[in-house]
């Protein structure tokens, strides 16, 4: 396992300056809105912008709804994402533009292997996830066996009308209300 830090990867195919000029007309183009999506008349210019809790680190996905959006129970998704399981989406590197400063969780495929628990970032080969130094939002990852796509945490999306999961795995790990809480007899904070 490593850790480094990253500054704004660009994954435009333009060149990071160039891409930085595009992301900031893009941010000013945005209406400001309580989630982070923009929908034009053309389904594949969809902009969506993902972020960490500070902020400070913020993918912008522009294009249309992401091909494989998959829902993982397994224990590292479970202990990355601090909840019971992890939903995440992967997009054409060329439809991602990256900013701020992350710091980077490298875990190879054959440490992933030698965890304690079954795991999907051995299934992708290993991996490298993406996460804010001040806040700690885990935002972007991506999958050692998957080099041209990048994978975002729907989380930071926090649009609840983004696109179900597609794929699920792992359900071995699964909380057993977890799929089914909107049935849970609980009272409801306001
Ligand atoms: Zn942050
Ligand atoms: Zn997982």
């Amino acid at each position: 396992m490593a850790l480094a830090t990253a500054i704004g990867a660009c994954f435009t195919g333009f060149g990071c300056g160039v891409a930085a000029l595009l992301f900031a007309q893009r941010q000013r183009s945005l209406p400001s809105t309580s989630t982070s999506s923009s929908r034009p008349s053309d389904p594949n210019q969809t902009v969506r912008i993902a972020q960490c809790n500070c902020g400070q680190l913020q993918v912008t996905v522009t294009g249309p709804d992401p091909e494989r959006i998959s829902l993982c129970h397994c224990n590292l998704c479970q202990k990355q994402s601090g909840n019971v399981f992890a939903v995440q989406a992967r997009f054409p590197k060329e439809q991602v533009a990256i900013k701020g400063i992350s710091t980077v969780w490298k875990l190879a495929k054959d440490e992933a292997d030698q965890l304690a628990y079954r795991n999907c970032v051995s299934l992708g080969g290993g991996g490298s996830f993406h996460f804010c130094p001040n806040c700690g939002s885990t935002v972007w990852y991506m999958a050692d066996a998957d080099s041209a796509r990048i994978g975002v945490k729907i989380g930071c999306f926090t649009d609840p009308t983004f696109p179900p999961p597609k794929l699920s795995g792992f359900e071995e790990y699964m909380h057993p209300w977890a799929m089914e809480a909107a049935s849970l007899a609980v009272q409801h904070m306001k």
